[in-house]
């Protein structure tokens, strides 16, 4: 129609959006693990939308949650006032995490989160008296989010460049992508724990008694799946605890059962001090997002020298009770249906198949961890994402969805797919890495 064809009307930045300016691609429809078309065909979604439909599509209880949700309490504010499902998720929340995670702060996204996190993480330093430590950390191909918090620590220099000057005292360790040494290693990688050190550069270089916090993803998801290499977690925490520097989980990707446990922390048995979430919260349903931090963080948030009756940290949305319902309604499928361990039954057989695409056109590395999965492509020169993009629209004509990033093609399906799901998946991408140029 006219209104769909005029994507000039909008502002749409996704450089995906621009490149689909000429033809215009419209999912109308989604159930489990397929979307339905504008065109009326079915596309298996190797992806979860964006990283956030871990549950499927459409699930019913999901659906029948909201629905009846919106029917009985459309909204009510959190400011001042409550409802009894916000308790009741924060509960079933805090009892995913490790125990001293038992603290809830709902937002509506991922950005949010991490604005959230960030705050508090400074709010803490200052309620216990080191004031002076205001210094976020970060990471190269961090990724973050959009707002001013997480461009600033992220680690994507492009995303942040147009927009002047960011958060202040900011500082971004070394990636801990090692391609050279960990081509096409399997799962965790064993070399390039020690990019870690460079945290202790960056204490040195600016004093300990200055840094609040560092972010990390356990595993960079939108950067192209970069794993921590063996022991990198575990040193990380270490050299915070060391030197009284809060470590934020970024889990916005790794959440939800997306490793093969509820959350990173469990996967690698590392526990920080702040995770942030989102996305797989509500299965991608309705935006929604939520920080989880110590007692021992709270009670300084809550009591210290400019505490919550005078320091206003809050959304209009936070708790919405329709989102709550949603999520509710996800952790019941989740429960019920056992997806929060899923991925580790599949990820063997995931892994397998994955790596059976080594030898395809152009591929120069696979990465995989849980129900996430990598493929590295060769860029063509002078012209990068091209080829990545074009395995993006083979792939969709074909009947699969794909995420590229870069020349990284980047798999992570609900946590619902079956064995013939995934054998359809690789031997379609199998059949696009041949096809194109
Ligand atoms: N953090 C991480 C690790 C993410 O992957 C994302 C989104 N891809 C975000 C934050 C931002 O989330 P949102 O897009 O919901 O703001």
């Amino acid at each position: 129609s006219a209104a769909t064809n005029n994507l000039e009307a909008f502002w749409m930045p996704f450089t995906a959006n621009r490149q689909f300016k000429q033809a215009p691609r419209m999912f109308v429809g989604a159930k489990d693990m397929h979307y339905t078309t504008s065109d009326g065909r079915q596309v298996l979604d190797g992806t979860a939308g964006l990283w956030c439909c871990n549950a499927g599509h459409s699930r019913p209880k999901v659906v029948e949650a909201v629905q009846k949700q919106i029917a009985e309490l459309d909204y009510a504010p959190a400011f001042q006032m409550g409802h009894p499902k916000a308790f009741e998720l924060a509960a079933r929340l805090a009892a995913m995490m490790p125990s001293p995670l038992n603290h809830v702060f709902f937002t509506n996204s991922g950005s949010e989160s991490v604005d959230t996190a960030l705050k508090i993480a400074l709010a803490y330093q200052r309620s216990i008296g080191q004031g002076t430590r205001t210094r976020l950390i970060g990471r190269e191909r961090g990724y973050h989010g959009v707002g001013f918090g997480g461009i600033s620590v992220g680690g994507i220099v492009s995303n942040r460049k147009t927009f002047g000057t960011m958060l202040t005292g900011v500082d971004h360790m070394r990636h801990t992508h090692d391609p050279a040494r960990n081509a096409f290693s399997r799962g965790i990688p064993e070399h390039g724990a020690e990019y870690v050190e460079d945290l202790i550069r960056i204490i040195q270089l600016h004093d300990a008694s200055t840094i609040a916090a560092v972010i990390v993803e356990p595993v960079a998801g939108s950067t192209g799946v970069l794993l921590p290499p063996k022991g990198y977690l575990e040193r990380l925490r270490k050299i915070c605890d060391d030197n009284g520097i809060l470590l934020i989980f970024d889990e916005v990707i790794t959440g939800f059962g997306r490793l093969g446990a509820p959350f990173a922390t469990d996967f690698f048995g590392v526990t920080p001090d702040l995770v942030t979430t989102a996305k797989g919260i509500t299965s991608g349903v309705i935006p929604m997002g939520a920080v989880f931090c110590s007692s021992s963080i709270y009670d300084a948030f809550m009591n210290g020298p400019e505490h919550m009756i005078e320091l206003f940290h809050g959304y209009t949305y936070s708790a919405h009770p329709v989102a709550c319902a949603a999520a509710l309604g996800t952790l019941d499928t989740y429960e019920e249906e056992g997806l929060l361990t899923r991925a580790s039954e599949l990820s063997q057989y995931w892994e397998d198949g994955l790596h059976g695409l080594k030898d395809c056109p152009h591929v120069i590395d696979i990465r995989n961890l849980g129900l996430i999965g990598a493929i590295e492509l060769e860029p063509i020169a002078g012209e990068p994402t091209k080829r990545a993009f074009s395995a993006f629209l083979k792939a969709y004509d074909d009947g699969i969805l794909i995420r590229t990033t870069g020349d990284i093609i980047a798999l992570s399906p609900p946590l619902i797919i079956s064995k013939a799901q995934i054998d359809e998946l690789f031997d379609k991408l199998r059949k696009v890495l041949h096809a194109i140029a």
